[in-house]
């Protein structure tokens, strides 16, 4: 996506598809509103009852079904209460108890070290900033953004697996990396839709516009999406992949 001109007014901006900064900000309302009309019950499926359940279960869920990770965070949540608790937990006992949600050794390193950063600077409290909660070792952006929009209620574009491959479709961004992704969808949405723009695609992409089968047919945005009439397919000029090298024998 060209850069220069990311603001209304500034006459250079056009997205993947050609449109000015206008057309697409008003492309991406529309389906915002669409959505919202579609799926007046979406949710984050995550259970959780504070902020530091939240941030456990986000690192949990890392290649990872949301129902695995509820089944093992059900009785976590009765055994560790405070960030104390989960930072005192002996690594190996956590490795166990975290196991059937797949990498449950980093899984398990990941929930140590941030619990017990949270110990350490913040008195045991989840902060709710993305540069502090970002400074945590083991939270990466998508899980602070995560945070932000469902525990605190702020402002967070949230760019998973499905906001990635969605907003490509839609021809929102041509970009590939999570980073980019977020910043040419802050640039486009006003923030006060940040989250629950994130909430309604990712709902989206996990009932209709699935990564092999996009029901297209019937999808509530197939008026204004550009991939509705290649079945999801991305016809237009966006970046692609690169190749995986060849492989012999
Ligand atoms: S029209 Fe198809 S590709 Fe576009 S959002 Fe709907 S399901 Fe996805």
């Amino acid at each position: 996506m060209v850069r220069e001109g990311r603001k209304e007014g500034r006459g250079e901006f056009r997205g993947p598809l050609g449109e000015d900064y206008k057309t697409l900000r008003a492309r991406a309302l529309k389906i915002h509103r669409r959505l919202k009309r579609a799926y007046p019950d979406a949710h984050i499926p995550l259970r959780f009852s504070n902020p530091l359940e939240l941030m456990v279960a986000t690192i949990l869920s890392a290649q990872c079904t949301d129902a695995k990770v509820n089944e093992v965070t059900s009785e976590l949540f009765q055994k560790y209460r405070s960030a104390r608790d989960w930072a005192g937990a002996p690594i190996k006992a956590l490795e166990k108890e975290v196991r059937p949600t797949g990498f449950y050794r980093n899984k398990a390193k990941a929930i140590k070290e941030s619990t017990q950063d949270l110990a350490d600077r913040f008195g045991g409290r989840v902060p709710d900033t993305l540069e502090e909660l970002t400074s945590l070792r083991g939270i990466g952006r998508k899980s602070a953004n995560v945070m932000i929009a469902h525990a605190f209620g702020g402002a967070g574009i949230i760019v998973d697996t499905h906001f990635i491959r969605l907003s490509r479709r839609m021809g929102f961004t041509s970009e590939l990396d999570p980073v980019k992704i977020e910043r040419d969808l802050m640039g486009l949405l006003p923030k006060k839709h940040w989250s629950s723009f994130s909430l309604m695609m990712t709902w989206h992409g996990r009932v209709t516009c699935t990564a092999r089968k996009p029901a297209c047919g019937g999808c509530p945005v197939e008026a204004d999406c550009p991939a509705s009439e290649s079945r999801g397919d991305i016809t237009w000029s966006v970046k692609l992949p690169p190749k995986r090298p060849r492989t012999t024998g």
